[in-house]
């Protein structure tokens, strides 16, 4: 991930600049959709074709990075804020195979997160349960009782009643999480009315044994990110986990 690029606001062009030791540097001209490999001087012929241009240096924002596929696919388009110490940019980077480098282009714009759904790993419980609890196995309606008041509390707290682990995952919209301490009480208060005594003591048991990361009470979030452009607010693109793709809402794209 670049850290700075240089970007000219009168002609859509933005130079790279990657860490110094780690050469080529890119440059991407909107005009032709080329993309030339740069010498080491290469920022200064940027500066020079550029003089008397609104001239700006950028800094990404690495917390947010938005990707419309996994990190390990190559065409994936990915999303990304920059600022230059006022205002603040979007970067979309793409590139349409690995033969090719990235392409960056920048604009002035928003982007909006928001939870697209929150879920429990249902069938990992249940076979987790039939390993576990085998003395004597829970009879078939008490897993799914279970599961049911489990998945029930999950969504209705959504992400404010949730630890979200701070472990990166293979997509940047999605997140593991458990439930945070209140809540995780309420769940076990909900168990006491709904199962006898012993089911709810294993129940507790069996919850509190498996909610560390990477384990099956793990909850999964997905988010969906909105990418819009100023200065209309036209919706560029609604990038989310869900199917790997994304959905091209306008023609705004230049
Ligand atoms: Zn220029």
């Amino acid at each position: 991930m670049p850290d700075k690029l240089i970007y000219c606001e009168d002609c859509g062009a933005c130079y790279l600049l990657t860490d110094l030791d780690q050469a080529p540097e890119y440059e991407y001209d909107p005009q032709t959709e080329q993309v030339t490999e740069q010498s080491a001087d290469g920022s200064f012929l940027f500066q020079l074709r550029h003089r008397h241009h609104r001239i700006k240096e950028l800094h990404m924002v690495k917390a947010t990075v938005f990707c419309t596929k996994r990190l390990s696919e190559v065409n994936r388009t990915a999303y990304f804020m920059a600022t230059d110490g006022l205002d603040s940019y979007i970067v979309k980077r793409s590139r349409q195979s690995a033969e090719e480098p990235f392409r960056y282009e920048v604009f002035r714009g928003s982007i909006d997160i928001g939870v697209l759904s929150v879920d429990i790993l249902a069938e990992e419980i249940r076979r987790q349960m039939a390993h576990q609890l085998t003395d004597p196995p829970l009879p078939k309606a008490s897993v799914e009782l279970f599961l049911e008041i489990t998945l029930e509390l999950v969504r209705a707290v959504s992400d404010s009643g949730l630890e979200i682990f701070p472990q990166e995952t293979s997509n940047p919209l999605i997140r593991w999480a458990r439930l945070n301490d209140k809540i995780r009480f309420r769940l076990f208060e909900r168990f006491l009315s709904n199962f006898p005594p012993e089911d709810c003591r294993r129940l507790r048991a069996f919850y509190e044994a498996n909610e560390d990361f990477g384990d099956v009470m793990n909850i999964l979030l997905k988010y969906r990110a909105i990418v819009r452009r100023e200065p209309d607010e036209t919706i560029m693109e609604v990038v989310s986990p869900s199917t790997e793709q994304t959905v091209v809402y306008s023609n705004a794209l230049p």
